[in-house]
């Protein structure tokens, strides 16, 4: 005998994978059948936000994923947004499985304007370093559940693009891009 509340809420979960599913459908159609959808998630340092979507099935990225991804990490003094490298979430996705998390990013900046960006080159963040998230190529994070030192060294492992590390207590962040292969 089943509990009424229970199959209730069998069919909620059942309609939100059937909701995240429809969308996928289209591109998954010409996808490696080898490879699965491949999901990020994030919390927002100073928007309180939270996002987590598939952005990618098999080799095609997800059209209205990276939209969401476009808006969740805009410029959040002004609202500006610029496209966001679809080669960092696969950073993104890799250093998931590098370090082993189960929780979401916590991102302290990913796009910023050119308005805000001299105000911030005043700051911690280097004049240099900052000039990728003018260009939706960089993003600046942490995880709850992994030591920054070690998030650090999971992005150096990747050699995948420019990693920065800023500990605690003036910033405690590692800077993500996707430009030359990089450290500082
Ligand atoms: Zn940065």
């Amino acid at each position: 005998m089943t509990h009424p509340r229970s199959v209730a809420r069998r069919r909620l979960i059942f309609l939100g994978a059937a909701a995240l599913a429809a969308p996928m459908l289209a591109v998954s159609r010409k996808s490696r059948a080898s490879e699965g959808p491949r999901t990020l998630a994030f919390e927002h340092a100073h928007t309180g936000e939270a996002l987590s979507l598939v952005y990618a099935v098999g080799d095609k990225y997800v059209a209205a994923a990276l939209e969401q991804v476009k808006h969740f990490l805009r410029d959040f003094r002004n609202g500006a947004t610029h496209l966001i490298d679809p080669a960092l979430h696969d950073q993104l996705h890799v250093l998931v499985t590098a370090t082993g998390t189960k929780e979401p990013f916590q991102v302290i900046s990913g796009y910023r304007s050119p308005a805000t960006n001299p105000m911030l080159q005043r700051e911690a963040h280097g004049v240099a370093t900052s000039s990728l998230h003018l260009q939706g190529q960089a993003i600046d994070i942490r995880l709850a559940d992994v030591a920054l030192a070690d998030l650090h060294g999971a992005a150096l492992s990747l050699r995948a693009g420019g990693v920065g590390y800023y500990p605690a207590p003036s910033s405690n962040f590692v800077h993500v891009d996707t430009g030359a292969v990089r450290r500082w």
